[in-house]
């Protein structure tokens, strides 16, 4: 039987074979591979898929985070709170910034920024950076209402098209990243990001930094470094981007199917969806209770490319070992980080593929 993978990018690419084709036929007789008008008409694009203004591509998400942090001038070494649940990124690019990652623990029923643990961590901070983790939102009311005027930074790098009561994805703090890595919801043949928000200035702030500080040619406002998009992902991200809002649906549709197949399955725990949120599945994450190593060998031995994101939180990687936290110090994200299993899930994803990954996980499951 052939494998099934965790995403299946050809499948994507498939769709808009045709249209990026001809798009690099058209960047490569212009002969203009940076910025270039295919860019300036994605930002316009994405922004308003965003439900923003204002949408600057970077050269990835993870200089999209550090340069959204940089355009807000904190003080430098302020305290940023972020979730130790989330990829190592968000925390690389409070450092990045010349900021102090200050780590909270994640709710034990949704594994998001917990507002309680926020509470407590904010007082000592200038700036919150929830991240809207596997495609769903963090409660941005009250992290909003938390944050007293502080401002809010959204990781939306794994949450393109993701609402809550609503209102979209990186439209809730005053300034938002995402990244556009191609395993994302809306992936790009290399990497890419974005930053968006509604503040004129902050934009034009990280329009500059991402270019060597310059609005002008040969004139160089402030300190600034290389962050721009490449005017060949630029064509891939619109055609990606008009077939987006399908493809969310079809990962809804998609992880209904998986709630449905792995319903009542003894030792498994099928995510949750905090109410008010409409998920965008970036990653569907069961939480399995005992043996999730064994679990993950026996459907990799049987061809399903199931993952585990993460299984090493932010502060127990040696690379933040200077931050000081311990082991023990965020409990929920390190007990999930130690049941949790990622299964494929991709808009093209079929009912027999999903069928079959449902009984390789059952099988393996009574063999624990
Ligand atoms: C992918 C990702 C990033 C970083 O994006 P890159 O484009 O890989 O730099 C940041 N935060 C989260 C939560 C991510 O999933």
């Amino acid at each position: 039987m052939t494998a099934i993978p965790l995403v299946d990018l050809q499948a994507a690419h498939a769709e808009v074979a045709e249209e990026v084709r001809e798009g690099f036929d058209r960047v490569l007789a212009s002969g203009a591979y940076i910025k270039g008008p295919d860019v300036a008409a994605f930002e316009a694009e994405y922004a308003a898929f965003s439900g923003v203004r204002h949408a600057v591509g970077t050269a990835n998400g993870t200089d999209a985070l550090e340069l959204a942090l940089r355009a807000l001038e904190l003080p430098p070494g302020a305290g940023v709170v972020l979730p130790a649940n989330t990829f190592v990124a968000t925390a690389e690019a409070v450092v990045r910034a010349g900021l102090r990652p200050v780590l909270v623990d994640a709710d034990p029923e949704y594994l998001l920024i917990d507002p309680a643990r926020v509470a407590e961590a904010l007082p000592g901070a200038a700036a919150l950076l929830p991240v809207h983790l596997n495609g769903q939102l963090a409660p941005m009311r009250p992290l909003l209402d938390l944050a007293e005027g502080r401002p809010v930074v959204e990781d939306g790098a794994q949450s393109q098209g993701a609402r809550q009561d609503g209102r979209l994805s990186g439209s809730w703090g005053r300034i938002s990243a995402t990244s556009f890595y191609p395993g994302k919801n809306l992936g790009a043949y290399g990497d890419a990001g974005a930053v968006v928000t509604d503040d004129e200035e902050l934009a034009t702030a990280v329009r500059l930094t991402g270019d060597h500080g310059s609005g002008r040619k040969y004139v160089h406002e402030r300190f600034g470094f290389n962050s721009r998009m490449d005017t060949l992902q630029a064509v891939v991200l619109r055609a990606k981007l008009r077939r987006l809002p399908a493809w969310n649906e079809a990962r809804r549709a998609a992880a209904a199917r998986y709630d449905r197949l792995l319903a009542g399955l003894d030792g498994l725990s099928t995510p949750r969806t905090l109410p008010g949120n409409e998920h965008v599945w970036h990653l569907y994450a069961v939480q399995v209770e005992r043996g999730r190593d064994e679990v993950l060998a026996e459907l990799q031995a049987a061809g399903i490319g199931a993952g585990v994101h993460y299984p090493v939180p932010v502060h127990l990687q040696p690379a933040f070992r200077g931050l000081g936290y311990a082991e023990g110090s965020f409990p929920v994200t390190e007990r999930a980080a130690g049941r949790i299993l990622t299964l494929p899930l991709y808009p093209q994803i079929t009912e027999d593929q999903q069928s079959r990954v449902a009984e390789a996980l059952a099988k393996a499951l009574t063999k624990i």
